[in-house]
């Protein structure tokens, strides 16, 4: 399967080489020059199947040249605790997909525990022996996710960088404690942007490039820029209807709605591929907190990046620029890789850029968008809990406000990103408990409340050797990066 990127369809990769160099050259992102389809036989084959095994078919359809992917889904999913996606039921047409119950508890170790699999395989394929350096910046879950699948992994290494005081205690404590040789964390003095900034200049930095390439190593993205990050996500909206099928909660060919926590628009942009594919989906609700920048594009076709930024209880979904839309752009435009890259520039030269009409509608025939206050998130926590005894995390009701507002007489499945203990203080508010002031002793207080029961590895956290309590200044990053990648030859 051949990919191009969404600012030149010129460039054109196969999908080893698009899943090892993350980004394309010009800036702009890989997509599938053609989609394949699923077949309602594949589909309705995917009933009871283990998931691993729907997950190798599903990549396998746009990674082909992956020869050993099924021992590569097989190795990822097996970090998880059961199924890795399992549907709850709550009312009569409403039900969740719980995508937290791999290593780190968010729904990021979905693909970042196949990712890199996925690289490893592709470098094999493309003949590569050079070692891959993946920096991240990470405002929490990402950084984690990242440590916990490149961990140990041969010719890779991850240095993670997560904003100094930006990540909650526990976030920080998963990270500064994270194990293995080929790892590095390390803490910037600034805000998540800070941090995201400097990473990205570090991509672009021809001495730092030329300096590591002396070395052997060349650089890549855990972002879910990568298409190797996007493809493992599409599987879950199949085992979601496969679940539905097989649980006679409808019959094949039955439209099924989707709502998904968004904020860099990768989680839902999968649903869209998922739809492009054949899934019977019909339509894909955009959920946003007070960031209300996705929800307003979709209800205006309008992107306008110019507005305050709020931090809120759901931060991973605090976010102005959400980098996975280009490859929306690109498709609703027709595949119009100029018209694509001129919003590219506008967004980044004057924060704004619009639809056409045509595209507009086009879009709002898939997509629906609403968003939550804080208030919203606070009172749909606590009514879910009063009413199905269900607890989720401030991202999962985010998408739960938003999925009443478009209930219809299709199902509706809420997609569920993160562990309540995760953010554990904010969960006990919103229920009316006390937090304690100590995000272990939330955990517990959480567990004691909910009878939702606290996962060994978060509750062992803070007994773990704190191995990178440093931090540095922005500008410093070149030079980490640089000798962590010594450090990575050394091995
Ligand atoms: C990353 C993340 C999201 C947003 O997903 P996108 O793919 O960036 O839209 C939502 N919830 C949680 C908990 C996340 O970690």
């Amino acid at each position: 399967m051949r990919f191009y990127s969404t600012r030149n369809k010129k460039n054109e990769v196969s999908g080893a080489e698009a899943v090892c160099r993350g980004i394309s050259e010009e800036g702009g992102l890989f997509v599938p020059v053609t989609f394949p389809a699923m077949s309602r036989e594949r589909i309705e084959s995917f009933c009871g199947a283990p998931y691993h095994q729907t997950a190798a078919t599903v990549v396998g359809a746009f990674l082909p040249e992956l020869s050993d992917l099924p021992a590569y889904t097989q190795a990822a999913y097996e970090k998880f605790d059961g199924d890795p996606a399992p549907v709850v039921k709550l009312d009569d047409n409403l039900f969740v997909t719980e995508l937290w119950h791999g290593p780190t508890h968010a729904f990021k170790d979905v693909a970042l525990t196949l990712l890199p699999h996925l690289l490893c395989g592709s470098k094999k394929q493309l003949g590569n022996s050079r070692i891959t350096l993946i920096p991240v910046a990470t405002s929490g879950d990402t950084g984690k996710a990242a440590l916990e699948g490149f961990r140990d992994v041969d010719g890779t290494g991850v240095a993670v960088f997560y904003p100094d005081g930006g990540v909650s205690d526990l976030q920080r404590l998963q990270m500064i404690t994270a194990e293995g040789d080929n790892v590095f964390v390390s803490a910037i003095r600034g805000n998540f942007d800070d941090a995201q900034t400097a990473v990205k200049k570090a991509f672009t930095d021809p001495e730092l490039i030329d300096a590591l390439a002396k070395e052997g190593i060349e650089l890549s993205s855990a972002n879910s820029i990568n298409f190797g990050r996007l493809a493992p996500q599409i599987t879950y909206y199949f085992t979601t209807y496969a679940d539905l099928l097989d649980g006679g909660q409808i019959e094949y060919g039955e439209q099924v709605d989707f709502c998904v926590p968004s904020g860099n628009f990768g989680d839902i942009l999968a649903g869209y591929y998922a739809r492009k594919m054949g899934l019977p989906i019909g339509r894909l609700v955009c959920a946003s907190n007070r960031n209300n920048v996705l929800c307003d594009f979709i209800n205006t076709g309008v992107y306008d990046a110019r507005r305050e930024f709020y931090k809120t209880s759901s931060p991973s979904m605090d976010i102005l620029i959400s980098s996975n839309l280009e490859r929306l752009l690109f498709d609703i435009s027709g595949c119009d890789d100029e018209r694509t890259a001129a919003r590219m520039r506008d967004l980044k030269e004057k924060g704004v850029y619009s639809l056409t009409p045509q595209e507009r509608e086009a879009m709002q025939t898939v997509f629906a968008a609403g968003y939550a206050t804080e208030d919203d998130v606070a009172n749909t926590t606590a009514h879910y809990f009063d009413e199905y005894g269900y607890i989720m995390d401030p991202h999962t009701a985010v998408a739960a406000y938003v999925a009443e507002r478009f209930a219809s007489d299709r199902p509706m499945v809420i997609l569920s990103t993160a562990s309540p203990h995760k953010f554990a203080a904010a969960v006990l508010g919103f229920i009316g408990e006390k937090p304690t002031g100590n995000e272990t002793k939330d955990l517990v207080r959480l567990e004691d409340a909910t009878a939702l029961e606290v996962p060994e590895s978060l509750i062992s956290l803070p007994k773990k050797a704190k191995l990178y309590t440093g931090s540095i200044a922005r500008e410093q990053i070149t030079d980490a990066i640089r000798t962590f990648g010594q450090k990575l030859t050394k091995k």
